[in-house]
C-alpha cells in the first residue's frame, strides 16, 4: 500500500476541517482519472472506449476530508 498523501488547503464542506488530503487516484487501472475499457475487456468494449473513475470521479486526484471522510470530489464548491 502507498499511503503517502499531500496537504490540500480546500477546506472541508461539510465539518470545515482543513487541511484536507489528496493523492494521486490509486484505483486500479485508473489512468488520469479514466479507465481504458477496451485494455480490459477487448471483446465488448470498443478502442477507445473510457469510463469515468468512481475514486476520483475522473480527476485523477483522490482528494478527501481525514475527519469526517467526505469525498471532496463530489462537490467543487459548497
Ligand atoms: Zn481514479
Ligand atoms: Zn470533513
Amino acid at each position: 500500500m502507498d499511503d503517502e498523501y499531500e496537504w490540500s488547503d480546500a477546506r472541508c464542506p461539510k465539518c470545515q476541517h482543513s487541511p484536507t488530503h489528496m493523492r494521486t487516484c490509486t484505483s486500479l487501472g485508473c489512468d488520469d482519472g479514466c479507465f481504458d475499457e477496451y485494455e480490459d475487456d477487448p471483446i465488448n468494449a470498443l478502442p477507445g472506449e473510457f469510463s469515468i473513475c468512481a475514486e476520483c470521479g475522473g480527476t485523477g486526484i483522490e482528494h478527501w476530508c481525514p475527519k469526517c471522510g467526505h469525498d471532496m470530489n463530489t462537490t467543487a464548491n459548497a
